[in-house]
């Protein structure tokens, strides 16, 4: 049913030098599924070496070559969807279908970074001097350490290898340790499609002793980071340290604006599957509802309904619609959050418990009216739980949704186009989705701003992250 997990290094599958192995729960039961190896320093070192000619090896392959390679792991991903799907169910505790979608999309990533990863165009710049050339030439910046979580153990992923590899650059991939054999079977893919072994390893540990050993070294020439704002500061200052560019995509507070004038049926029923999808565990996920008052009643109405229609369980079950959070940690952190919020003097609309003892299930809870010093309002839910606010004005309501350090993801519902474009010139955030959720797809920029990170890892942007540029100035001997 589920395999245990190895590290793949230097093109092997292997358990770690010292054979020391952690255990892999199921979310929806608390049991033990399966083991997974640990990595240590001397793998570690063998990675980095594999990453060193791997990249020798792998920047000297065609752009057109490695991008029939990269479309044959898109096929096989597709191929396997079941088999991933499974895993990922088992060990994330996500519903299948929601699974399913993400190993396939996991597939057009590729296919599409397959494609850009030919056009990483240079230029030609006219010279001062008669007989001299001026060249602008893109080259990959070298080996890569990524660094990605739990929440889509195969997305977070592949958006970094995808655009590393395309552009010739070799990887090291931390993977998520809740969540390691459906990371495993996307780098499988990558390797039975043919990426060089050494061009791409995946390790697991312990997150802290394999970052603070991998950005420092001097084989790595760039980090990408998928997590919390408090460990992507961490990371981004030890980067800073040792010169080595940077990613990093980190949590978000998505503020969610329905003004007077929205279809507030659409609002309610997009901004709620996307509220509790993959159980709230989504940097881009709506939290900060802000809702004007002359819509107010009928948008908690409709969204209370939404999640209380919702069905949660055992992500294997088909009719499951919300799975279990992925560890005992997020099930504290919710029960705090709303501990907090009700003692702050929140409204509780529905849920705010854990349902049953038995796996890490939590009811889909709304607050409305929650004070702006509940830490609800503050911090990212990563989880369930939505506070609903009312606004009688526009300017207040764009002043609440830009009073966080957070700027991600946005969301806005009006029917007036000028509203529409006073949101989109005055949100302060990476990415807003206006009368639609729209975010996310292969060809488009996927980063935030200020405490949300830098750097983008979609669309053509995403490619920059792995280029560095060269310039030639020639002139005949
Ligand atoms: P956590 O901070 O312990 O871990 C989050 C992720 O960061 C994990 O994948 C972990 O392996 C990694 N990590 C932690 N310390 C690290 C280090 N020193 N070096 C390298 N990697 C490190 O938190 P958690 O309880 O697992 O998750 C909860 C929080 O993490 C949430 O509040 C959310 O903000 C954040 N998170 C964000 C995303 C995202 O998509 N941006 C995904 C998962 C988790």
């Amino acid at each position: 049913m589920y395999p245990d997990v190895d590290l793949h290094i230097a093109g092997t599958w292997s358990a770690g030098s010292a054979g020391e192995r952690l255990p892999v729960l199921n979310p929806a039961t608390g049991e033990t599924i399966g083991q997974l190896a640990v990595a240590t320093r001397e793998d570690l070192d063998r990675a980095l070496a594999a990453a060193e000619r791997g990249f020798a090896q792998w920047r000297r392959v065609p752009p057109i070559e490695r991008s029939k390679i990269l479309r044959r792991a898109a096929d096989l991903l597709r191929e396997r969807v079941e088999d991933i799907a499974r895993l990922m169910t088992l060990e994330q505790g996500k519903p299948l279908a929601e699974a399913r979608a993400e190993t396939l999309v996991a597939a057009e990533v590729t296919d599409w970074f397959a494609e850009e990863g030919k056009r990483t165009y240079g230029r030609v710049i006219p010279a001062r001097q008669d007989g001299v050339m001026q060249f602008v030439v893109r080259e990959p910046i070298g080996p890569v350490a990524c660094f990605t979580p739990w929440n889509f153990p195969i997305n977070q992923a592949v958006r970094k290898i995808a655009a590393a590899l395309c552009t010739g650059c070799s990887v090291i991939l931390k993977g998520p340790e809740d969540t390691p054999a459906s990371c495993a079977a996307l780098v499988r893919a990558y390797r039975d499609a043919g990426v060089p072994g050494d061009a791409l390893s995946l390790v697991f540990g312990d997150p802290a002793a394999i970052s603070s050993y991998l950005i420092p070294h001097p084989v790595i020439r760039k980090i990408s980071f998928t997590g919390s704002t408090v460990v992507g500061k961490q990371l981004a200052g030890l980067a800073g340290q040792h010169m080595k560019r940077v990613t990093m995509e980190l949590g978000g507070h998505a503020p969610a604006i329905v003004f007077g004038d929205a279809d507030v049926e659409k609002a309610v029923s997009v901004l709620a599957a996307n509220k509790f999808r993959n159980a709230g565990q989504v940097c881009v996920a709506p939290t900060r509802f802000l809702v004007h008052e002359s819509v107010f009643d009928r948008f908690v109405d409709g969204f209370v309904a939404a999640a209380e229609g919702l069905k949660v369980g055992d992500g294997l079950d088909p009719d499951t619609r919300m799975g279990p959070l992925i560890h005992g940690r997020r099930l504290e952190a919710m029960e705090s959050l709303t501990a907090d919020a009700t003692a702050e003097g929140a409204r509780l609309r529905t849920g705010g418990k854990r349902i049953g003892n038995r796996g890490n299930f939590f009811e889909p809870t709304i607050f409305t009216d929650v004070p702006l010093s509940a830490r609800l309002m503050n911090e990212e839910p990563f989880g369930p739980v939505a506070a609903v606010q009312r606004f009688t004005d526009d300017e207040a309501a764009l002043t609440e949704a830009n009073r966080l350090p957070y700027g991600l993801a946005a969301y806005a519902y009006t029917r007036s186009a000028e509203r529409a474009a006073t949101v989109a010139s005055r949100i302060e955030s990476g990415m807003l989705g206006i009368n639609h959720h729209g975010l996310a797809v292969p060809e488009t920029p996927f980063g935030g701003v200020k405490d949300s990170g830098y750097g983008s890892e979609g669309g053509a942007e995403a490619l920059e992250a792995y280029l560095v540029t060269k310039f030639v100035s020639q002139a005949s001997a």
